[in-house]
């Protein structure tokens, strides 16, 4: 069987949160793939303790990976991540991949960043990695390509649990165990009135019901008390972020002067796009079109603006709105060119980190192996970019740990569904399967 049916069979997703079905990623034809290994997000540390402890595994994924598109193989990783580095250096020895450093700043992880370090390349705009040749994939997706190759499925996720628990960790968690739950892995929470974030500060969300199962794409919990300034700032409506920002914008532009899109030479500038909230409809896409490159890293509205504004909100708004009027597609121009002061505004993860507040959180969280078992779990049908899975199993039937329970309707794009416990059914509801232990 060949790796992309491995991999197809063993339902690999995007890990870093995209979770875009990885076995049509092997299908293309590139010069490079990349193991982005340069996690950004403030307080997460998952991808530099996969790094650390299972670096042979991501090597020997990202060998298959590049063996099967033809391609040269290389990781990008943070030069703050010493263990990772070295555990990674033992693992390449006798191969070809490039090994390449970046600097601890928000958002090196980014893909449009990681390829223009890496290859010197830049994406065309609204363009993928593909379009310059390359293919990018978290650790972890490449992690589960080395089990894909060896018929182990997905079934777990990697997460950090950090913020206020006890025992801030990084672990493996069974797909489908509920948040609260896996605080507990973490010795549960040290308040009693607290959020959580799925995932991150800046590109995470706040988990609205704490029952919420993880999912393939879940990177990280992150408690924090539910007054803290970050959660209030996600706490707001579109109406009145909007009013906020209609009246309060002095156009300064420190959300464009400091947004990593604009600064890499795309055409990205949320100061202009905050002139639309002043408009009802005719008007408001002339400034709009300046958010249709927005990568939603959120800097503009969680460090730059001075104000605290929603400049990404407006970005997403306006995105949204030219969508819905047919305009979706850029038009402007192709060409992109770096800013010449790109490097000196780069933005260190520990000044975002004063910015947001959140510097007394931040934890080793470092990598402890559990063996985790849930009485229950409730998996998603859809964890992934594409059509919900199909359930292939029926209430009340047995069920083993890794086998087959759902996969995608006949020729449409998604993934398929492995059990993560062994146990019995329990209901088959619209979008999940639940199996008790
Ligand atoms: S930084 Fe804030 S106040 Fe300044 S232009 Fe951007 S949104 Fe307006
Ligand atoms: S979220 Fe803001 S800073 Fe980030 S790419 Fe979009 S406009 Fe730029």
């Amino acid at each position: 069987m060949s790796l992309i049916d491995k991999v197809k069979q063993a339902g690999v997703v995007g890990a870093g949160g995209a979770g875009f079905p990885t076995h049509v990623k092997l299908g293309a034809s590139v010069e490079w793939y990349i193991a982005n290994g340069a996690e950004c997000e403030p307080l997460m540390h998952k991808d530099r303790e996969l790094m650390t402890h299972f670096a042979a595994e991501i090597v020997a994924g990202l060998l298959l990976a590049a063996d099967s598109t033809r391609s040269r193989p290389a990781i990008g990783v943070k030069r703050k991540n010493r263990a990772a580095i070295a555990a990674l250096k033992d693992a390449i020895k006798k191969s070809d991949v490039k090994l390449c450093y970046f600097d601890d700043y928000y958002p090196a992880g980014d893909e449009y960043e990681i390829v223009h370090t890496i290859t010197g390349r830049l994406i065309p705009p609204q363009g993928l990695p593909l379009d310059v040749g390359c293919v990018v994939n978290n650790v972890e997706t490449l992690y589960n390509i080395y089990n894909a190759d060896r018929g182990v499925p997905v079934t777990e996720t990697f997460m950090t649990i950090t913020g206020c628990v006890r025992n801030p960790l990084t672990t493996w968690v069974p797909i489908g165990m509920r948040a609260i739950d896996v605080l507990d892995l973490a010795g549960g929470t040290t308040i009693d009135d607290f959020a959580i974030m799925e995932s991150g500060l800046m590109m995470g969300k706040v988990i609205q019901d704490s029952n919420q199962p993880v999912t393939k794409t879940t990177g990280g919990l992150i408690v924090l008390p539910q007054n803290h300034n970050v959660i209030s700032r996600y706490s707001k409506t579109q109406k009145q972020m909007d009013r906020i920002g209609h009246a309060a914008c002095d156009q300064c532009s420190y959300c464009t002067e400091l947004c990593p899109r604009y600064l890499l030479g795309y055409d990205v500038q949320p100061h202009l796009v905050m002139r639309s909230l002043g408009f009802s409809h005719l008007g408001a896409e002339i400034w709009s079109t300046y958010a249709q490159l927005c990568c939603q890293c959120g800097l503009c509205t969680l460090y730059a603006c001075p104000e605290a504004l929603y400049p990404r909100e407006a970005c997403m708004k306006s995105m949204n709105d030219l969508r819905a009027i047919g305009r979706g597609k850029w038009e402007g121009a192709r060409a992109v060119k770096p800013h010449a002061t790109k490097e000196f505004r780069r933005v260190p993860v520990r000044q975002l980190m004063t910015r947001l507040g959140v510097q007394r959180y931040e934890a080793e969280a470092g990598y402890v192996r559990m063996h985790v078992q849930p009485s229950a779990v409730t998996i998603p049908l859809k964890q992934h970019i594409g059509a919900p899975s199909e359930p292939l199993v029926k209430k009340g039937e047995s069920v083993q740990k890794g086998q087959l329970i759902a996969r995608p309707p006949e020729g449409q794009l998604g993934a398929t569904i492995h059990a993560s416990i062994s146990g019995s059914v329990s209901a088959i509801e619209n979008d999940r399967i639940i199996i008790e232990a």
